[in-house]
């Protein structure tokens, strides 16, 4: 297989140039450009399997970077932010970025989300089954959902809940489960688990009929219904 090619859109040269040393150096193929508006172009013309996208860029910010390329493609993107206030709006339902991390961070800390995101996509397309709960249809391969056959548009994140979900099989998943799982974080990391509500919120209204399947645990998480 070949080496995964990364896109790094960051203003801050000096920065830019030390990930794709360390990408690099590990064996990932490296583009990186300097404003938002190149950025775009890049993603368009090198498909790049993965994006790591700075927040505060020239031309066209890394928001608007971030759903421009969400409305076109599932691949994953890790925001850069210095502000620890941007992190909701980067996980939120509005522009849909996987993962952040925030400035000042270690090189060796980006290696290891990299990873993890990879890793999270190659068990994806390992992974590869359709199950059949009800008139809920979910098709792991394709990405699709339907209910009653018709076809239900989830977002990536809605799609990796309810995948999660499906897999422990009835089970209930704490919040601390869902956002390791989905997002690769350990309990220790700030992150907001009302993120994960609101993902769910939204992911039952487009499941329609079949929202029901999604059972909220009182006190605990949420969890699927098989029959
Ligand atoms: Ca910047």
């Amino acid at each position: 297989m070949a080496a995964e090619k990364i896109l790094i859109v960051e203003d801050e040269k000096p920065l830019a140039k030390v990930l794709k040393y360390n990408l690099e150096k590990e064996g990932y193929r490296v583009l990186t450009v300097f404003d938002g508006k190149t950025g775009l172009e890049a993603f368009e013309k090198e498909r790049p399997d993965l994006v790591i996208l700075d927040v505060m860029l020239p031309k066209t910010d890394g928001f608007e970077v971030c759903k421009t390329i969400r409305q076109r493609s599932k691949i994953p993107i890790v925001m850069l932010t210095a502000r620890k206030e941007e992190v909701d709006r980067i996980l939120g339902l509005e522009f849909g970025a996987d993962d952040y991390i925030t400035k000042p961070f270690s090189v060796r800390e980006v290696m290891a989300r990299l990873k993890a995101i990879f890793r999270r996509v190659l068990d994806k397309d390992a992974a590869a089954a359709a199950v059949r709960m009800g008139n809920l249809e979910v098709d792991f391969e394709k990405y699709e959902v339907r209910v009653h056959g018709r076809p239900v548009q989830l977002s990536p994140k809605e799609f990796e809940f309810l995948k999660c979900l499906i897999a422990a099989g009835g089970r209930a998943l704490t919040r601390d489960e869902l956002l390791e799982k989905v997002w690769g974080y350990d309990k220790s990391m700030e992150i907001d688990t009302r993120t994960i509500d609101q993902h769910i919120a939204r992911m039952r209204e487009k499941l329609g009929l079949e929202a029901e399947r999604v059972v909220t645990v009182k006190n605990v998480g949420y969890r699927i219904r098989q029959d």
